[in-house]
């Protein structure tokens, strides 16, 4: 019996904020770097630890980059964090809507106090008060599971950095002198979602920051390439990680890869 020949069909993991837009704001060149990788015969697949917008949200501003990507081209936090969920679990969100609708379509049962819950997540939230954080942070020592979407120390806006969703985990654990089980970019549910959603073989890793799109590299056993932008200058180089290459762009970085690569 014949063996049935698949051709390898490569992917890159291509990070949002800070290497395709910023704040939402397309960043020059980025829709002829995307376009050019796909021209090359790759496939490209979106990995995001921004737990805000829902998967629609994040395809329309793709779009208004000019780039055209299906929901099964987005690896979002949210969806790696409801992967972690069992069916018909009490959850409570302090996130905003791509948290509700992963939650919602792995499953999950969401409540309207922590209290209530056998688990809580927490991501990228502008509601931030001290009654919050009592709630939250008594359901977690009360023995609520805590998940968090990503540890990310800050968020890149054109107005420079703004507390991120780690900030947020941070205000928790050290309440509840707990520890989150982390979802997103460089941890484990992250991974396992990338796979799930790949076909063929991963070949690179692109994004703007080394403590997690490069340790997210190392762990899948990738190259990481860096797009220099505010969080990697504030950030800094960690010592686990050395890019294959860095530039001030995505489309400089791609061109850079395809001479490596
Ligand atoms: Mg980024």
């Amino acid at each position: 019996m014949g063996r049935i020949e698949t051709e390898d069909v490569r992917t890159w993991l291509v990070d949002l904020d800070g290497v395709v837009w910023l704040a939402g704001q397309p960043i020059a060149g980025a829709r002829e770097a995307i376009a050019a990788v796909r021209e090359s015969g790759r496939r490209t697949l979106f990995v995001t630890n921004n737990s805000g917008p829902t998967k629609s949200v994040l395809a329309s501003r793709l779009h208004h980059a000019g780039i055209d990507a299906g929901f099964h081209e987005i690896a979002t936090v949210s969806d790696a964090a409801a992967s972690l969920l069992k069916v018909s679990e009490d959850v409570f969100i302090w996130g905003e809507e791509g948290l509700v609708e992963a939650v919602e379509a792995a499953g999950g049962h969401i409540v309207d106090e922590p209290a209530k819950a056998a688990t809580v997540i927490v991501g990228w939230s502008t509601s931030f008060d001290f009654d919050l954080l009592c709630r939250v942070s008594s359901a977690v020592r009360d023995g609520a599971r805590f998940i968090g979407a990503n540890e990310d120390p800050t968020h890149p806006t054109p107005h420079g950095l703004q507390p991120g969703t780690g900030a947020l985990l941070a205000a928790v654990a050290t309440a509840s002198h707990t520890k989150p089980i982390v979802a997103g970019k460089p941890h484990e549910a992250m991974v396992n979602l990338v796979h799930k959603m790949s076909t063929g073989s991963l070949e690179v890793v692109i994004g703007d920051r080394p403590s997690t799109d490069g340790i997210f590299a190392a762990t899948l056993g990738l190259p990481f390439a860096l797009v220099s932008s505010d969080a990697t200058a504030k950030e800094g180089m960690t010592d686990e990680v050395s890019p294959l290459c860095h530039a001030p762009s995505l489309l400089e970085v791609v061109n850079i890869l395809f001479s490596r690569l």
